[in-house]
């Protein structure tokens, strides 16, 4: 079954997959978004450095690793549907 997309700046209808809207020539990103992968690692950090310092050096890699690990499954999950279409009007002037 072809899953179908539909871009909100030109509404035009491409297939899944594409990379660039047939229509306005918009970048097409899927998947987690990479502020959202940042933010595991943030946490990922925040969370071994946490563990590192109230229980041991270990612990802290531990923590981290399993936070990373845990966060990217998690939002892999939350952001698998995601399409997003990145206009070109953005386009540098000078
Ligand atoms: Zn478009």
């Amino acid at each position: 079954m072809q899953h179908i997309i539909t871009c909100p700046h030109c509404h035009t209808s491409s297939n899944h997959g594409v990379h660039v809207c047939v229509g306005c020539h918009a970048d097409v990103h899927y998947g987690v978004p990479k502020e959202a992968r940042i933010a595991a690692f943030i946490a990922a950090v925040a969370g071994g450095l946490f563990a590192g310092s109230r229980l041991q050096f270990t612990a802290g890699w531990v923590v981290g690793g399993v936070t990373l690990v845990a966060g990217l499954w998690l939002m892999h999950h939350i952001f698998c549907d995601r399409v997003v279409f990145k206009p070109m009007y953005h386009t540098r002037h000078e």
